[in-house]
């Protein structure tokens, strides 16, 4: 907005001087606006702390999430494994895992706020979170010194990111793997973003569409967002099986083939990180173009070649894919997350 001089003539015209007029008005919006972009400071920690409540669901989801490479008992080293990877798992569980009756924790507690204490502007800006997943933006605009304006890879739409140091470290045609909350007029990161440089995306459009033509069997009117609110842990596998220099490229094709593979020939039990990887194996043994595959009967499904055969691949995807801090809340960690820095201090 123009600054308007208090003592200046109201621009709505009435003749009244401004602070006799709207001004009061535009201050308490403004007011009311910056309640609203500060909110996710503070929600997201009571959000993390309020997932306790659905602990029961945790260890599946774990599983599902790293593509069976992590179960709960590694929860305290995910961190030294993954990039942030014990927040990674705990925004997407938050935001992304679904109860029988089709529930996510968040469309939960916003359904039971009970006991979150929540302030009127967090309380009104979880209600605009329901249908936040986790899915790749493609950046469009960068604003220097206040944001993006990003895309969905997968919709439509235009957002608005503020995210001062995300604007610095990424390139118009890059793509952020992440949640992105809106609070107020514009959006945050909820947790971390995975970025991934312009040559992978569209490695990840035909991982993607792979996907998408397998829930085509049982619906053929499913679209990317039938994809992103059933399956968004794929993007995850994605980011696990991110190369690390730029001539490991071929990882990607190695994942996308796998996965076409698996998909196709046992379109039954599709679910990474299933309960049934003796029926996947064979299939993917006989995939012929994939020596390292072959030569590993413990390889199940996609990602799971990087994260078993090749650990310092997966923890050190960062140079064409990093997974950075953005401006989000420091402290959004529940305590069960929280990278310790310190192996010998625990006792317990
Ligand atoms: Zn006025």
């Amino acid at each position: 907005m123009p600054s308007i001089g208090r003592n200046d003539p109201c621009p709505c015209g009435s003749g009244k001087k401004y602070k006799n007029c709207h001004g009061p008005i535009d201050a308490e919006r403004a007011t009311a606006e910056r309640k609203l972009k500060q909110a996710p400071d503070t929600l997201l920690p009571k959000i993390m702390d309020a997932l306790d409540r659905f602990g029961m669901e945790l260890p599946a989801a774990l599983g599902t999430f790293w593509n069976g490479a992590y179960n709960v008992q590694d929860i305290k080293e995910l961190d030294q494994h993954e990039d942030r990877g014990s927040e990674r798992f705990l925004t997407w569980f938050a935001f992304d895992v679904a109860d029988e009756l089709g529930h996510t924790p968040v469309q939960r507690l916003i359904a039971e706020p009970e006991g979150l204490e929540l302030t009127e502007a967090e309380a009104q800006v979880l209600a605009g979170w329901t249908n936040v997943r986790l899915q790749p933006y493609e950046i469009v605009e960068i604003r220097k010194g206040k944001g993006l304006q990003l895309r969905p890879l997968f919709g439509d739409g235009k957002l608005e990111l503020e995210d001062h140091k995300a604007a610095k470290r990424v390139e118009v045609g890059e793509v952020l793997i992440t949640h992105l909350v809106p609070a107020g007029s514009a959006n945050y990161v909820a947790g971390a973003a995975a970025h991934l440089t312009a040559d992978t995306v569209e490695k990840l459009r035909e991982f993607a569409d792979v996907h998408v033509q397998d829930l085509r069997r049982d619906n053929p009117d499913a679209t990317p967002a039938d994809l992103i609110r059933s399956r968004s842990y794929i993007f995850n596998h994605f980011v696990m099986a991110l190369p690390r220099e730029e001539q490991e490229i071929g990882k990607l094709d190695e994942l996308v083939a796998m996965t076409r593979a698996t998909l196709n020939v046992t379109a039954e039990q599709i679910g990474f990180g299933s309960s049934n990887p003796e029926q996947a194996m064979p299939v993917i043994r006989e995939t012929p173009d994939d020596p390292n595959v072959q030569d590993d009967p413990n390889v199940q499904t996609e990602a799971d070649v990087d994260a078993d055969s090749d650990a310092n691949v997966v923890t050190g995807a960062i140079d064409t894919a990093q997974v950075f801090e953005t401006g989000g809340p420091s402290n959004a960690k529940p305590a069960a997350a929280r990278s310790s820095g310190d192996d010998e201090g625990q006792d317990d």
